[in-house]
């Protein structure tokens, strides 16, 4: 017996969209972004506005944390949003800058403990059914950042986090000359049993002579800068490192996905050790103030729809893409940072290219503050 509710749901929506996941649904389901949006917009209007002394009051500090001001434009204000959890206990909290948008984890991790995230099991976390994913996902991004990735031969490419090797290997394939760093040291250690050419190094790209000689004309970063506790500093570095005409290419979770305006604290995007949450919105902050002449993006509309795999009738999917375009909603954000007007005339055609202007001096980046002795361990 069918019940009342989900007749007049019917009549309101049509079942087909009963079979979609919640996720694919909130992108085609007639009406359903619009509201989303709003529920957005009175999620912000309701959230209230702190002091950093006042938020720090309400929230435990564990040994390895650290209190943060706004790190895109050094606002110490704070606006509490979400409280991600996860099935092994873990659990943290998501601040919103209330100058720029900005959303990160507050407290923060402290740099120099970053390495206690990644010290051990954490290879074991990259093989397995994530490493399948992982495969499909860089197929699928190689395409997406074309042509930069198409030809490799006489090119330097850097893979900043490159875990197990997985994209090295497609890079050495493609002819790049191609090296990686990542912090975990086991995966480092996989990867190079993986690798004929390419070569992965434990550490900073600073420590290791090869890098640090920099001329690289492309890097990426896949699935890693939300996990950077020191934005600015990185990126001066990767900008330091890139030949003339070179290109940053990014993938990261999108935080203004319409799936994080629907699920909130259950978003996909808050995983463990993800720190800072970037969008179109924020992102050329970043990249402005460590030297980027200009940043292009390319929508993502899910790995299923791009590899031709999503249980989705054709009209539906014309209609999802519709909704990612017009919202600049996707899960995940692509984008491309050029490290100068060579790199935009060589990489940006047919790309629409957001010129980024260094207006002013940028303000000095906003500094960690330690407002508690607390010695509860974080998880
Ligand atoms: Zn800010």
């Amino acid at each position: 017996m069918i019940s009342a509710r989900r007749v007049l749901g019917r009549l309101a929506y049509g079942s087909r969209y009963d079979r979609l996941p919640l996720g694919q649904r909130v992108y085609v389901r007639p009406g359903e972004r619009f509201a989303r949006q709003v529920q957005w917009r009175w999620r912000l209007r309701r959230a209230p506005v702190l002091s950093l002394e006042d938020y720090a009051a309400t929230r435990e500090l564990g040994e390895i944390e650290e209190f943060l001001s706004c790190m895109m434009c050094g606002e110490p204000r704070q606006q509490p949003l979400f409280e991600p959890t996860g099935d092994k206990g873990w659990r943290y909290h998501v601040v919103r800058c209330p100058s720029c948008g900005f959303l990160y984890r507050n407290p923060n991790v402290r740099p120099e403990r970053l390495g206690d995230l990644y010290s051990s099991g954490y290879s074991g976390f990259l093989t397995g059914a994530y490493a399948a994913n992982r495969q499909r996902r860089y197929q699928l991004t190689m395409e997406a950042f074309s042509p930069v990735l198409d030809q490799g031969e006489g090119r330097r490419l850097l893979d900043f986090g490159s875990g197990v090797g997985l994209f090295l290997e497609l890079a050495e394939q493609r002819g790049f000359d191609a090296c990686g760093v990542d912090l975990s040291p086991d995966s480092v250690e996989r990867a190079n049993a993986r690798l004929t050419r390419a070569r992965a190094y434990h550490g900073a790209p600073e420590d290791v002579p090869e890098i640090a000689a920099g001329g690289f004309d492309v890097i990426t970063l896949w699935s890693v800068l939300a996990h950077l506790p020191r934005p600015l500093d990185d990126f001066q570095s990767f900008r330091d490192l890139l030949a003339p005409g070179g290109v940053l290419l990014i993938l990261t979770v999108n935080a203004r996905s319409l799936q994080l305006k629907t699920f909130g604290s259950a978003w996909s995007g808050f995983t463990k050790n993800h720190l800072m949450f970037y969008s179109s919105e924020t992102l050329p902050t970043l990249l402005r103030r460590t030297g980027f002449a200009g940043v292009a993006y390319v929508p993502h509309y899910g790995d299923t729809i791009e590899a031709g795999t999503a249980r989705m009738p054709g009209p539906l999917q014309w209609r999802l893409r519709r909704a990612v375009d017009a919202t600049d909603g996707g899960n995940m954000m692509r984008a491309l940072a050029f490290a100068d007007e060579e790199a935009i005339a060589r990489w940006g055609d047919g790309l629409k290219v957001h010129r980024l202007r260094r207006a002013g001096l940028p303000s000095a980046p906003a500094g960690p503050r330690d407002l508690s002795d607390s010695s509860e361990m974080a998880t």
